[in-house]
C-alpha cells in the first residue's frame, strides 16, 4: 500500500528534486508500524488517492510521534500524544493528552484550592497519610480525619476547626497543609497564613491603603487557617483591628478557623494577647480575643519528638 504513496507522489510532482526528497520522506512514513497498522485497520475505506492526500498528515504523525517517544522539546503539543484518526475520506491527526499530563492538571485544580501566604513549601505535598502517627500526635490526627470528614458531609453547617498546640518542630504546621491538601482533594477551598508574616504585610499595606481589602480575603476565606500564633509580640493594632476584625466576623459566619501554636490557649491568653508592645496589661482585650479562638477551635495538644533535627 505504501508503496502507491510514493508512485502516486512521483508521478504528480514535476521538480525531480522535491520528488526524490518527497520520496525519501515517504519512504520513513511508509516504515512506522502505527501508520502501516492504521492503514491496513481503514483498506476498504481509503482509496490511493485518498491516502496521497494525507500523506502531509501521514508525515505529520510520524514526526510528531517520534518526538513524543524521545520527549523533543519542539513537539507541538507537549504532553499530548499524536494519533491517526479517520476524518471521512482524509487521515488526519490529533494531539490525545496522556495520562500523566490529565492527572497534572488534575492535581494543578486541585493545588490551586489550598491558598498559603508566606507558608514554607514543604506544606505543598503534605499528606495525611504521609502524616506519621505517634501516640502523642494521634489525637490531632483523628480530629483531623473527622474535621474533614464532617466538613465535607456539611459543609454548610458550622464546624469547630483545631488549635494544634505543641512544640517547635512536632508537625503543627505539617498537619494543617496536609488537613488543606485533603480538602482540595474534595473541592474545598482553603487559605493559609504565617501569621508573624502576615503581621508584617498588614503594617505595609498601610502605606499602600490595601489593609481592608487583604484584611476581606482573610476573614471571608470558606477555610481559614492561621499558623504559628503567639510566635511574635502582637500590637494591639494587630490584636484588635486585625485579628480581633477577622475572628469576630468568622465566630458570626460561622467559619471553620485553625490555629497552630507553640503556647497553649491558656499561655496565649496569659502571656501573650494580654501584654502590648508597650508593656500594658489589658486582660479584657485579651479575653475578647480569646473567646472567639475557644469558640471556633478546640485545642489538641502535639507532643512528640522534634522532626526538625531528623532533616538533612
Ligand atoms: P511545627 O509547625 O510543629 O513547628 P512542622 O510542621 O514545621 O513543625 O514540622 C517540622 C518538619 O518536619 C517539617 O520540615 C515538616 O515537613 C516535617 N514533618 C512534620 N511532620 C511530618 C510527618 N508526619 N511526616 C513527614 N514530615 C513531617
Ligand atoms: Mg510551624
Amino acid at each position: 500500500m505504501m508503496h502507491h504513496i510514493n508512485k502516486h507522489l512521483t508521478g504528480t510532482i514535476n521538480n525531480q528534486n522535491i520528488n526524490e526528497r518527497l520520496a525519501r520522506l515517504m519512504e520513513e512514513v511508509e516504515q512506522d508500524k502505527d501508520v502501516q497498522h492504521f492503514l491496513k485497520e481503514h483498506e476498504d475505506k481509503l482509496s490511493e488517492e485518498d491516502i496521497l492526500r494525507s500523506s502531509s498528515k501521514l508525515y505529520e504523525f510520524v514526526k510528531e510521534k517520534e518526538k513524543f517517544l524521545s520527549n523533543d522539546e519542539s513537539m507541538l503539543a507537549p504532553g499530548y500524544e499524536p494519533k491517526l484518526f479517520l476524518n471521512h475520506r482524509y487521515i488526519d491527526v490529533t494531539y490525545v493528552p496522556t495520562e500523566q499530563l490529565v492527572k497534572e492538571q488534575e492535581e494543578n485544580i486541585i493545588k490551586r484550592r489550598v491558598h498559603a501566604v508566606s507558608m514554607p513549601k514543604d506544606i505543598r505535598d503534605a499528606t495525611l497519610s504521609d502524616f506519621e502517627v505517634t501516640n502523642e500526635r494521634k489525637e490531632a490526627f483523628s480530629d483531623a480525619i473527622q474535621f474533614i470528614n464532617q466538613y465535607d458531609t456539611s459543609p454548610n453547617v458550622f464546624h469547630q476547626g483545631l488549635y494544634l498546640y505543641g512544640t517547635f518542630g512536632v508537625g503543627k504546621t505539617y498537619l494543617l497543609g496536609a488537613i488543606a491538601n485533603t480538602l482540595a482533594t474534595r473541592a474545598h477551598k482553603t487559605t493559609l497564613i504565617h501569621f508573624p508574616t502576615f503581621c508584617v504585610e498588614m503594617k505595609q499595606s498601610i502605606k499602600t491603603d490595601t489593609v481592608q481589602s487583604k484584611l476581606n480575603t482573610i476573614k471571608k476565606a470558606p477555610i481559614l487557617m492561621i499558623d504559628d500564633i503567639g510566635a511574635d509580640s502582637m500590637s494591639s493594632w494587630i490584636r484588635d483591628d486585625i485579628l480581633g476584625v477577622i475572628l469576630q466576623y468568622r465566630m458570626q459566619e460561622e467559619l471553620p478557623t485553625f490555629f497552630s501554636s507553640n503556647l497553649s490557649m491558656e499561655q496565649l491568653e496569659n502571656e501573650h494577647l494580654r501584654f502590648s508592645q508597650k508593656g500594658e496589661d489589658e486582660p479584657l482585650k485579651a479575653m475578647r480575643i480569646m473567646e472567639r479562638i475557644r469558640f471556633l477551635s478546640k485545642q489538641v495538644t502535639m507532643i512528640g519528638d522534634n522532626r526538625r533535627l531528623y532533616q538533612d
